[in-house]
């Protein structure tokens, strides 16, 4: 199992991509952009719709099925350090619980039941496999952790208040 700290700090040579086991505390979810997006059924990329015209740049089609997927940005804290890890459509659902669909509507119908769910997926100890490659945007590098996988062992933590 490796620390916040460590996995922030190792040495990764351009393009490197290293894998970590980590155990941390999930304290929010970042929420300045939509958790959700509409995405191609064929390629996965975000697809623009306007004016009812569904179009996927990657695929160059037109009218093309699409369904909405997760991408969640969480934020991670253990003993060490903090972070950001992002989370797929699959392992953002066993997070958040509910599928993507379902919370979009309850985010329709009633914003306090989706706040309620959101804060619900917060607050928890995880394992997280993590996957860590430095991407370089612009002249600066930042260090991207994406969760590969959730290990059974996460529970929720007991926090008085
Ligand atoms: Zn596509």
């Amino acid at each position: 199992m490796a620390d916040l700290f460590k996995i922030i700090t190792s040495e990764l040579l351009t393009g490197e991509m290293k894998y970590y086991a980590t155990k941390v505390i999930i304290k929010g979810l970042q929420q300045e952009e939509s958790i959700w997006y509409s995405s191609c059924n064929i390629c996965k990329s975000k697809v623009t719709i306007n004016e009812d015209v569904v179009h996927c740049a990657k695929c160059s089609k037109e009218n093309i099925d699409y369904s909405l997927r997760y991408v969640l940005k969480l934020y991670v804290e253990d003993d060490t350090s903090n972070a950001i890890f992002t989370l797929s459509d699959s392992e953002a659902e066993s997070i958040i619980s509910v599928p993507v669909s379902e919370l979009e509507n309850i985010k329709v119908t009633s914003i306090e039941e989706y706040i309620k769910i959101v804060k619900n997926s917060c607050d928890k100890e995880m394992t997280f496999i993590i996957k860590a490659k430095d991407k370089i945007c612009g002249n600066r590098t930042f260090r991207s952790l994406t969760v590969q996988s959730i290990k059974k062992d996460s529970h929720e933590i007991n926090h008085g208040i």
